[in-house]
């Protein structure tokens, strides 16, 4: 019920951000700070629903959880057709490793997709990424934050022997991740951004539980 009267409350907030957001800058603000708020309710309206599906009539599969993806999928892309997003040109580029507990909206508060995400096994950037990334400051990206975060199943991974006989590759990545940012800063297109002030590259760590961005 609590969570029920914050979400009218954060809507009815909304509406009047909304009105307001014409023409004011604190009006915009509002507006972006109620949206904030109710992506949040959505959260935690979803959140502490434990079951992945709903209905327990069937064995929880690999068939069907595929099946549960493409109907959430479904539900989810009829609302996207009905209310297209506006398209941004991304001004900011993440690289961030692929555990699930990191939320990229959350990590930037932001909704509005003005960044590219490359989500990567313990942050590695490939040569494949790295050119991605430079084709992005290409296309007009100021900002590129390279990202670790604290609890790292890959990190893990490479700091134990056993673990490292059992997933080699993946742990010869991570030893190799420094080299792979020192190699990407040194791209000719990259290192010139950089010297003319067109292009800061900041490293980050991730406080996982929270989302936290704490900068180096
Ligand atoms: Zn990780």
């Amino acid at each position: 019920m609590k969570r029920l009267l914050l979400v009218v409350l954060v809507v009815a907030l909304a509406i009047i951000a909304y009105g307001f957001s014409r023409w004011t800058v604190w009006g915009r603000e509002a507006r972006f700070m109620a949206g904030g708020a109710l992506v949040d309710a959505g959260y935690g309206l979803q959140d502490p629903i434990e079951a992945y599906d709903f209905d327990h009539r069937s064995e929880l599969t690999p068939e069907r959880v595929w099946q549960e993806v493409l109907e959430q999928n479904q539900r989810a892309a009829a609302m996207r057709g009905r209310f297209p997003r506006t398209p941004h040109h991304p001004l900011v580029a993440l690289v961030v490793c692929m555990d699930s507990r990191i939320d990229t909206n959350e990590l930037v508060g932001d909704t509005r997709h003005y960044y590219y995400v490359i989500r990567t096994a313990g942050s590695v950037m490939s040569e494949r990424e790295q050119e991605m990334l430079e084709l992005a400051v290409r296309n007009g990206v100021k900002l590129v934050v390279l990202t670790t975060h604290s609890d790292c199943a890959a990190e893990k991974t490479a700091a134990n022997p056993e673990a490292r006989g059992e997933f080699p590759a993946l742990a010869a990545a991570v030893d190799e991740r420094e080299v792979r940012v020192e190699e990407f800063l040194r791209r000719p297109r990259i290192a010139s951004a950089l010297a003319e002030g067109r292009l800061m590259v900041k490293r980050a760590t991730i406080e996982t539980r929270t989302d936290r961005l704490l900068g180096e």
